[in-house]
C-alpha cells in the first residue's frame, strides 16, 4: 500500500510516519530528510539547497522526484510507501503519478493531516530530536522522563532544526498554502483523500490513520 501523509509543517507527518513504519513495516520516504542528507555536503547543490531550507523555499520538482524515483527503484513491491512532504506542488504530483506506474505501483490513501495553523508555530519552534536515535520531543508537549536524557536511548546530546523558527516556520506555511493545499482537490476527484484531526493526541491520530488504511 502506498500512501502521502499530506499536511502543513508541523501537523505531525514525520511522526506518523515512523509510527506506520515501526507498526506496519512501511517505509518512510521524506524528501526534507533526503534534503538534510544533501545539504551536509559540502557540494554547490549541497548549499543551494541548504540556503533555499533555511528560508523556507521549496527545492526544485525535478530534483526531488528524481530522489522519489531512485528510492523507489530500490524498494520491494510488497513495502508499502509513506510519502512524508511530497508531493507539495502540482507539478511534484503528476511526477508522482508518472514515477509510481514506472515502478508498477499506485496511490492508495492521500490522509490529509487537519491542522489549526495557529497552533503549528508553537509546535514547531518547540521541537526537538535526539541527536543519537532521532527520537522527537518538546519543550512544551514531550519532555523526556529524565531533564537532559533520551528516553529511548540514553544520549544527552539533541539537536533543533535550523529552518524551525518563527519566520521560517510562516514561510514554509505560505508556500504549503499557496502551492501544496491546491493539490488536494486532484486527489478528492479519485476519492482517495481521508481527513484525519492532526489536533488529536499521537496515539489517537496513528489510530485514525489505522482505520483508514485497514478500510
Ligand atoms: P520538511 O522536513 O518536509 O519540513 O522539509 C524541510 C524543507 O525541505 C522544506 O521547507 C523545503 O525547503 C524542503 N523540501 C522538503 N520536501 C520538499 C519537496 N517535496 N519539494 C520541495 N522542497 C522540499
Amino acid at each position: 500500500m502506498d500512501i502521502i501523509l499530506l499536511g502543513p509543517p508541523g501537523a505531525g507527518k514525520g511522526t506518523q510516519a515512523q509510527r506506520l513504519v515501526e507498526h506496519h513495516g512501511m517505509r518512510q520516504l521524506s524528501t526534507g530528510d533526503m534534503l538534510r542528507e544533501t545539504r551536509k555536503a559540502d557540494t554547490e547543490l549541497g548549499r543551494k539547497v541548504a540556503d533555499i531550507m533555511d528560508t523556507g523555499g521549496l527545492v526544485s520538482d525535478e530534483i526531488v522526484s528524481a530522489m522519489i524515483d531512485a528510492k523507489l527503484a530500490d524498494m520491494g513491491p510488497d513495502v508499502g510507501a509513506i510519502f512524508d512532504g511530497y508531493p507539495r506542488t502540482a507539478a511534484q504530483a503528476d511526477q508522482l503519478d508518472d514515477i509510481l506506474a514506472k515502478h508498477g505501483r499506485k496511490l492508495d490513501h492521500v490522509i490529509e493531516l487537519h491542522v489549526n495553523e495557529d497552533a503549528l508555530v508553537e509546535r514547531i519552534t518547540g521541537r526537538y530530536t535526539c541527536a543519537n536515535c532521532g527520537e522527537g520531543y518538546h519543550d512544551v508537549f514531550k519532555q523526556p522522563a529524565e531533564a537532559g536524557v533520551c528516553d529511548k536511548c540514553g544520549s544527552t546530546e539533541f539537536k533543533r532544526r535550523p529552518d524551525d523558527n518563527e519566520e521560517t516556520v510562516r514561510k514554509r506555511m505560505q508556500e504549503y498554502r499557496g502551492k501544496t493545499a491546491p493539490i488536494l482537490p486532484g486527489y478528492e476527484e479519485r476519492g482517495i483523500v481521508s481527513r484525519v484531526d492532526g489536533m488529536a493526541s499521537i496515539e489517537d491520530v496513528t489510530s485514525a490513520i489505522d482505520a483508514v488504511l485497514t478500510r
